[in-house]
C-alpha cells in the first residue's frame, strides 16, 4: 500500500519506526503502526452479541465485526479469503494514521494473518478467544434461523482448537454480553499500556 512517489518503477516501501521508507532513493511518508487486537471465537460463542456493548465500551478503539466485508468481498459467490483478511488489515493501518487502534470481531486464527501482504503496516497483533460450553454452543447454533450455517460439529472442533491454543480465553457461558465487553475493554487497555513503545 506505500509505493515511492520518486522512484520508476514503483518500488515497494519498507516499514521502518513509524514510517514507510525506500530503499532505492530514501524517499520516507508516515506510517504509523498500532496494536490490532482480535476477539475470535467459534460461531456460537458471543461475537455478534458483543459487537455493540464492545464499540460502547472500547471509544478510543475503532471495532468492526468483519464480516462486513464478505458480501462486498463476494465476486460470482465465493471470497477469496486472504484478501478478505488483508483488506482487514489495511483498513487497521489505516485508522492507525490517527492513532488509534482497531478491535476485530471475527472467527480469525494468528497464522491467518502472518504472511499476508499488509501484516508489516500492522504493529503486534494480539488475539482473545469468546468461548461457552460445547452445550451451550450446541443450543446457540440450533436456535438460529435456517440461512444460517448448522454445522455444529466443525464449530465444536475449531472451538477445541481455539481453547488449546489462545492463551487469553473469556466465557460467555454465564457473563452478559456486557459483562464479556467490559472484561475485553480492560484486555485491551491492559495490553496497550504494557506494550513498549
Ligand atoms: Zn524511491
Amino acid at each position: 500500500m506505500h509505493f515511492c512517489q520518486r522512484c520508476e518503477p514503483a518500488v515497494v516501501l519498507e516499514p521502518a519506526a513509524d514510517a514507510a521508507v525506500c530503499a532505492h532513493c530514501g524517499w520516507t511518508e508516515p506510517a504509523r503502526r498500532e496494536p490490532l487486537y482480535v476477539v475470535t471465537g467459534a460461531s456460537g460463542a458471543g461475537k455478534s452479541a458483543i459487537f455493540t456493548p464492545l464499540a460502547a465500551a472500547l471509544p478510543e478503539c475503532v471495532v468492526f465485526d468483519v464480516d462486513w466485508l464478505i458480501d462486498p468481498m463476494k465476486t460470482d459467490g465465493s471470497v477469496d479469503w486472504d484478501a478478505f483478511r488483508d483488506a482487514w488489515l489495511s483498513v487497521a493501518h489505516g485508522i492507525a494514521q490517527g492513532g488509534r487502534s482497531t478491535v476485530l470481531l471475527g472467527p480469525l486464527m494468528p497464522e491467518q494473518l502472518a504472511d499476508l501482504p499488509s501484516r508489516r503496516w500492522i504493529g503486534p497483533i494480539h488475539f482473545a478467544v469468546l468461548d461457552c460450553t460445547d452445550e451451550q454452543r450446541r443450543t446457540r447454533l440450533q436456535a438460529r434461523p435456517s440461512w444460517r450455517e448448522h454445522a455444529v460439529d466443525e464449530h465444536l472442533l475449531f472451538a477445541a482448537h481455539l481453547r488449546r491454543t489462545i492463551p487469553t480465553v473469556l466465557h460467555t457461558g454465564t457473563d452478559t454480553p456486557a459483562q464479556t465487553a467490559q472484561q475485553l475493554a480492560a484486555w485491551v487497555r491492559r495490553t496497550a499500556s504494557s506494550r513498549d513503545r
